[in-house]
Order: C-alpha cells, then sequence, then structure tokens
C-alpha cells in the first residue's frame, strides 16, 4: 500500500495546551498522593514524556511502561492479549493511570486495565491522547482524554504507521495513494 501524509488534524499547539489541561486535572486529582504512570509502549513515549512534565511537582509520580500485543478473536469479544514487555515494579496497592496514545477497538486497554486489576492496583484510571469512536470494547469513559477524533488512520506524536512518523510533533491523517 503507498501512503502519504495527509492533512494536519491536531496541531502542535493544540495538543501543548490540551495536555498541559490534562496536567494541572492530575495534579488536582493527585494532589500530594503519590501516582504511577504505566505507559503502554511504544506509542505512548511521546505523549507520555509531555504529560509527566505538565504535572505539579507536589504530586510525586512514579513511571513504568509495558507492552501488549492484543488479537480480536471472533468467538469471543475480548480476544487474547499477550504480554511482550511487562512492568518492572508491582502496582499493588498504588494508584495507576494507564497512559495510552490511541483507543480504537479499546482491546489493549481493556486488557491492560484487566491485568492491573488482578495486581491489586488500588485504583485505576486512564490518559489517553486520541479516542476513536464507538466500538470500544473498553467500555468505561476515559478519564483523561486529549481528543476524540473521526475514524481515521492517524501518525505522528509516536503514533506510527510502519514504524516511521513517530517523530512528527502533530497529528495527521495518513491517506493511502
Ligand atoms: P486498540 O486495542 O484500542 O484497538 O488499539 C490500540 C493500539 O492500536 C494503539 O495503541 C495503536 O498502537 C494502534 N492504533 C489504533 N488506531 C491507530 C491509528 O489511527 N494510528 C496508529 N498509528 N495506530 C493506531
Amino acid at each position: 500500500m503507498k501512503t502519504a501524509l495527509g492533512t494536519i488534524l491536531i496541531t502542535e499547539q493544540e495538543i501543548r495546551r490540551r495536555i498541559a489541561e490534562l496536567g494541572r486535572q492530575i495534579s488536582n486529582d493527585y494532589l500530594k498522593t503519590p501516582v504511577t504512570l504505566v505507559g503502554i509502549l511504544r506509542g505512548s513515549f511521546v505523549f507520555l514524556a509531555d504529560l509527566i512534565r505538565a504535572i505539579s511537582l507536589e504530586t510525586p509520580v512514579e513511571v513504568d511502561f509495558m507492552s501488549v500485543s492484543s488479537y480480536g478473536d471472533a468467538t469471543t469479544t475480548s480476544g487474547t492479549v499477550h504480554i511482550e514487555k511487562d512492568l518492572g515494579i508491582s502496582v499493588g496497592g498504588k494508584d495507576v493511570i494507564i497512559v495510552e496514545d490511541i483507543v480504537d477497538t479499546g482491546l489493549t486497554l481493556f486488557h491492560v486495565y484487566n491485568i492491573l486489576l488482578g495486581r491489586g492496583a488500588r485504583s485505576l484510571r486512564v490518559a489517553a491522547l486520541l479516542e476513536k469512536p464507538g466500538k470500544s470494547k473498553y467500555n468505561r469513559p476515559i478519564d483523561y482524554l486529549g481528543f476524540k477524533i473521526p475514524n481515521k488512520f492517524v501518525v505522528g506524536f509516536g503514533l506510527d504507521y510502519a514504524q516511521r512518523y513517530r517523530n512528527l510533533p502533530d497529528i495527521r491523517v495518513l491517506d493511502e495513494i
């Protein structure tokens, strides 16, 4: 498939402003309360890097990453998940925010949420930069959502196509040509 970068959907400035707001919200919600950010690799690393710097120093923040691949499955609604890289820390008894780049089917989030719940996280919330409409298997609202976007394939700000375009500073639609 031949592809080309399409129009800018969300500008660098819009992203910066929104992340600053999310950081303020998290700082208020976790004032003087330690919080653990769990980034889902690889797409979330750019969002997480900006988000963590938007959180006040009054909030002690711990960070770790995990990588999972989830597969849809015709016979079950939830599919299966494979942990490719696990956390190095324990989340037992901790207040955790899962940090995801984009929620599409919601399968990845559904699985990670349940894994961390099973490991005894005291509370679990979700921060996602982007959400596509409708078909999410993760049927709770996203606690800290950057932007709702239309159902198009997007790249930039950490999101890739075949490992490219993660270094774009804005979010763009990828067009087939
Ligand atoms: P879900 O499990 O919610 O269907 O998918 C989540 C993962 O699929 C994201 O973390 C991301 O890696 C990938 N993904 C879903 N939609 C897009 C998209 O529009 N662009 C890119 N680059 N990745 C996407």
